[in-house]
């Protein structure tokens, strides 16, 4: 028995006591598929930013920052699938579920044109004590999957978390708000002299975050940003 063969075989057995199958509706999953079916996929409320200019996402960061592009892949509303698949990813350690949507955004954002003139993709990074709770940041899993489907290379450790978001909570309203910039911070500009970013996050809901991200690298005209995430959150 060759060893690709015993490798079938035991997929077959493990298949027999652990079923794969769509975390959603239950189905069986094709090998080709991993924890939502394709038919749930399909279900889930595509916004359809990535073909409009001027679409909800962008608006959220008129007057606040300069970006080339912004989009979101989905609707993310309360008590809906794409909650759950979120809350799996960030907080049942199935980090497998943001490269399964990150590969949905990838075939969307390819097929659309939007990754064209984009160099690299870059996470979100999570402070550090977040990422020793979870063991990932839920934001590099998505940026595989979109780069699985896309082509473009993920890049880290060029944008870096310098402040701990939880400190905040100490202080004043007022204090905390200033608080949010300066948290990132770039490392080795030079490197990204010229180059057109793709920031990556799960939900985007005030745009705070991302604002924070896109600010250092816009800074002495470093690079061009876009951003993209999977859900968009307008409550
Ligand atoms: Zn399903």
């Amino acid at each position: 028995m060759n060893f690709l063969r015993s490798n079938t075989y035991l997929n077959a057995f493990t298949e027999l006591f652990f079923p794969r199958i769509c975390y959603v509706c239950g189905a069986h999953l094709f090998s080709s598929e991993q924890e939502v079916c394709r038919r749930c996929l399909r279900k889930l409320p595509r916004t359809g930013f990535e073909l409009v200019d001027d679409n909800p996402v962008s608006q959220i960061f008129w007057g606040r920052v300069k970006l080339e592009k912004a989009t979101s892949l989905y609707y993310y509303r309360k008590g809906e699938i794409l909650q759950q698949l979120v809350h799996r990813l960030k907080y049942k350690g199935n980090y497998q579920m943001g490269q399964v949507l990150g590969v949905q955004m990838g075939n969307v954002l390819t097929q659309a044109g939007f990754m064209v003139d984009i160099d690299m993709i870059i996470p979100v990074p999570l402070h550090e004590k977040r990422l020793r709770q979870r063991g990932y940041n839920q934001s590099d899993h998505i940026a595989i999957g979109l780069s699985k489907a896309s082509g473009i290379e993920v890049v880290k450790n060029r944008l870096v978390r310098t402040v701990h978001t939880e400190s905040q909570t100490h202080k004043g309203r007022f204090e905390r708000w200033e608080n949010v910039d300066n948290i990132f911070s770039v490392v080795n500009p030079e490197l990204l002299n010229g180059k057109h970013i793709l920031i990556i996050d799960d939900v985007v809901t005030t745009g705070a975050t991302m604002e924070a991200c896109v600010q250092p690298l816009l800074q002495n005209g470093i690079a061009k940003v876009s951003i993209a995430t999977v859900g968009y959150a307008n409550y």
